[in-house]
């Protein structure tokens, strides 16, 4: 997969993807990451990339121009149907829409700065606008890195066995089971015992079951749409008569 991301800050994205485990697979090839400099499509002497908003108020507004140039020159190399713009204003990021996104084989994404993109920029050259949450961010570097490592770490080879795609949180709509390493008691609390036995069919259904109760708990929103078995639903049963514990 190819992702293009455009800021008007390319250094320190740059430098985001040059590390661990995007920065390995972007060295063995098993993923392209291109940071463009918005300025580059800029024609003025300043190589200015926003201006003064038009009805007047305090923030400055992106200018059409670079933007739509650089989504244009980049869908030509790249081949990329889906140009994203993130901003506040988009449809949420969830891992459902990540999976959307990690099929395609090439993705644009721009960074907004200010009040944002002028709106004609959109209208041209945007095919999804895209949110990581409901506050405000300063600019669009920070969600364009969120987004590019969610869809990355989908991409064949980029895991490789450092970790497991399939069975971390919201993968099948439930939050992750805990985890635990060395040692096996820390300041007075041990390990679960079933993780201590070897049975994996025990140790299968603990980390299903707290799977399930760490969901419950934390996130009820969730069960709604998981995907959960009969066996899940009689131990979700329990959880809400106040059962669930031993
Ligand atoms: N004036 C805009 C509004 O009210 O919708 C907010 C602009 S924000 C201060 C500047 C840039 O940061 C946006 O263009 C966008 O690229 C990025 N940004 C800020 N918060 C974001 C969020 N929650 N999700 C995605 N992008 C965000």
């Amino acid at each position: 997969m190819r992702i293009d991301i455009v800021t008007i800050f390319p250094e320190p994205v740059r430098s985001m993807l040059d590390f661990s485990i995007i920065g390995r697979a972007r060295e063995r090839g098993a993923l392209t990451v291109e940071v463009h400099d918005l300025r580059n499509w800029t024609r003025d002497r300043h190589r200015s990339t926003d201006d003064y908003p038009f009805g007047g108020s305090a923030g400055m507004v992106m200018k059409p121009e670079p933007v739509c140039e650089a989504v244009e020159a980049i869908r030509e190399q790249s081949g990329a149907k889906r140009a994203v713009y993130l901003t506040p204003q988009g449809r949420a990021l969830t891992q459902a829409l990540v999976e959307e996104l990690a099929a395609e084989d090439a993705l644009i994404l721009v960074s907004g700065h200010y009040e944002g993109l002028d709106e004609r920029a959109r209208q041209l050259v945007i095919t999804d606008e895209i949110s990581i949450g409901d506050y405000l961010l300063t600019g669009g570097e920070l969600p364009a890195l969120v987004l590019t490592d969610a869809v990355a770490r989908l991409q064949p080879d980029v895991l490789g066995s450092v970790t497991s795609a399939d069975e971390e949180s919201f993968v099948d709509g439930l939050l992750e089971h805990p985890h635990y390493t060395r040692p096996r008691s820390y300041r007075g609390l041990d390990v679960p015992e079933v993780l201590l036995g070897g049975h994996h069919e025990e140790i299968r259904r603990w980390r299903r079951q707290e799977s399930i109760r760490r969901t419950w708990e934390r996130r009820p929103d969730l069960l709604a749409n998981a995907d959960l078995d009969e066996e899940d639903l009689a131990f979700l049963a329990e959880l809400r008569n106040g059962r669930g514990t031993d």
